[in-house]
């Protein structure tokens, strides 16, 4: 069995790759199990230096992993690049935490009593199409740095990168079967991982569904789990913000990444006070987002990564079962490709479909509200909680809504969720654990005790 990759601007194919059946899955887990043995034993500086030296050489890859992801994802260039860079830099963060790895000293009555962090062995990482180098770098990198061998299953359409990465691995030098690609299928191999009693965690992120599906066969084995999943995030802009920057900056809060991102603030929630402001400011910024070929440098937004995503997408919008009233659109390219131009929609009610499901395309809904109050209910109304963001001048509201929103991952006057050295993860629907940030090793260990009388 292979999967014929197609780039997602043009068409046409790109190469094919195999598909790992289960006989092949299950090969690699064992002939991971014995590698971790020897990685946990290493000493930790050593583990620190291999994975400083795997940051290094995707250093020296960044632009052939950039056009392998702008040609399999769709990425734009200038996003594809970041994302590349992206890996590095979590490498280099966690190729520090071997040696910090640290057990406490517990004041007890007789001995001494210290705990361990221990590897959990073999962890599974199971990646989506829509990120697939930053959300493998952010399980594996940590997962590595604790002690643990790596098996990555990449998303069946987005393997490309993965597969380099893997490769990228081997030449710095990690230990074979340390740190293992297996492409495959969702129902083969992802779920061989859960299913898999020598496998010690999964760390999925995609869909809420698949997600819930993970978490009730991990309760077999009583596995452990991180899930990353949907999104319907809030933008909540308050009269006293700078409404020019906000409005400014609301695009590609959404349509970055063709709004293929777990994090887009798909829903924008104006002080109706500022409403028609805000939305003739907006009106001019989504009309100016550049989506064209990704591959050229000024291009802010490209394709969608298939076909079935794109025809999702229409299915809020153009073929929606409710009438839905598109405000204003940017642009897309005629012809090959699965393109959508960046819309926004305005909907009757917070029941329309639009306002509360997870579109993941370039679609947002805006909406006015009275209060602070209201603004806060509104944005909580989900059964998401990811991320957002709250514009205002005003420092006691910003505190306030900050902590009154049920999202992980929160900014004031700006966009930014994802820096490799704080914690993302989301409150509800939206996921369980965490990833990145100083504790990201911490939930791929065991905590063990250990009591040692003196007397
Ligand atoms: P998906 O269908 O859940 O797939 C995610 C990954 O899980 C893919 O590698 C998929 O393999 C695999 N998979 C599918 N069925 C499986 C099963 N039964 N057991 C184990 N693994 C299985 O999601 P997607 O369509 O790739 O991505 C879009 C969704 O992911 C969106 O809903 C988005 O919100 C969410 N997402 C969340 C975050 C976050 O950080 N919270 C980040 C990115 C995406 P196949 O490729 O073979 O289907
Ligand atoms: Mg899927």
């Amino acid at each position: 069995m292979s999967t014929t990759l197609i780039n997602p601007a043009t068409e046409e194919a790109i190469t094919t790759v195999p598909q790992a059946d289960l006989e092949q899955t299950d090969a690699a887990i064992a002939a991971a199990a014995a590698a971790q043995e020897k990685w946990a034993a290493l000493a930790p500086a050593d583990r620190g230096r291999l994975l400083r030296r795997f940051a290094e050489v995707v250093d020296g890859h960044i632009d052939d992993l950039a056009r392998l992801e702008v040609a399999n994802a769709g990425h734009t260039i200038g996003n594809a690049t970041w994302e590349a860079g992206n890996v590095r830099d979590v490498l280099m963060y966690y190729s520090a935490a071997p040696e910090r790895l640290f057990g406490r000293q517990i004041p007890v009555a007789g001995g001494l009593d210290v705990t361990f962090k221990e590897p959990l062995g073999v962890v599974g990482v199971i990646v989506p199409w829509n990120f697939p180098m930053p959300i493998a770098g952010w399980g594996f990198a940590p997962a590595l740095a604790a002690g643990n061998a790596v098996v990555l299953k990449p998303a069946e359409v987005t393997p490309l990168t993965a597969i380099r990465l893997g490769e990228l691995a081997l030449e710095a030098g990690l230990p074979e079967h340390v740190f293992t690609v297996i492409p495959g299928k969702g129902s083969v191999v992802g779920e061989r991982f859960v299913t898999h009693p020598g496998v010690g965690k999964v760390c999925f992120t995609g869909s809420t569904a698949v997600g819930q599906g993970i978490m009730r066969g991990a309760a077999d084995q009583i596995k452990r789990i991180t899930l990353e999943l949907g999104g319907k995030s809030a933008n909540i802009v308050f009269a006293d913000a700078d409404i020019e920057a906000a409005a400014a900056a609301a695009p590609m809060a959404v349509f970055d990444n063709a709004g293929q991102d777990c994090c887009a603030r798909s829903r924008i929630l104006v002080e109706a006070s500022a409403y028609d402001r805000f939305m003739s400011a907006f009106e001019e910024a989504v009309k100016g987002v550049v989506v064209a070929d990704p591959s050229e440098s000024a291009t802010q937004m490209g394709p969608l990564v298939t076909k079935g995503q794109r025809d999702s997408v229409r299915s809020f919008v153009e073929d929606a079962d409710e009438e839905v009233d598109v405000a204003f659109r940017g642009s897309a390219p005629d012809g090959a490709g699965w393109w959508y131009p960046p819309t926004v929609v305005m909907p009757r009610s917070t029941r329309d479909r639009v306002w509360h499901e997870e579109v993941f395309g370039p679609v947002v809904a805006v909406l006015p509200f009275a209060d602070e109050a209201e603004a806060i209910a509104m944005a909580n109304d989900t059964i998401y909680g990811l991320s957002g963001s709250i514009y205002t001048r005003d420092v006691g509201r910003a505190i306030r809504v900050s902590r009154g929103v049920q999202a992980g991952n929160l900014s004031v006057n700006s966009h930014s969720s994802v820096r490799y050295s704080t914690p993302f993860g989301g409150f509800k629907a939206s996921g369980l654990g965490r990833e990145l940030g100083p504790d990201a090793p911490d939930s791929f260990t065991e905590v063990k005790n250990v009591f040692i009388a003196t007397d």
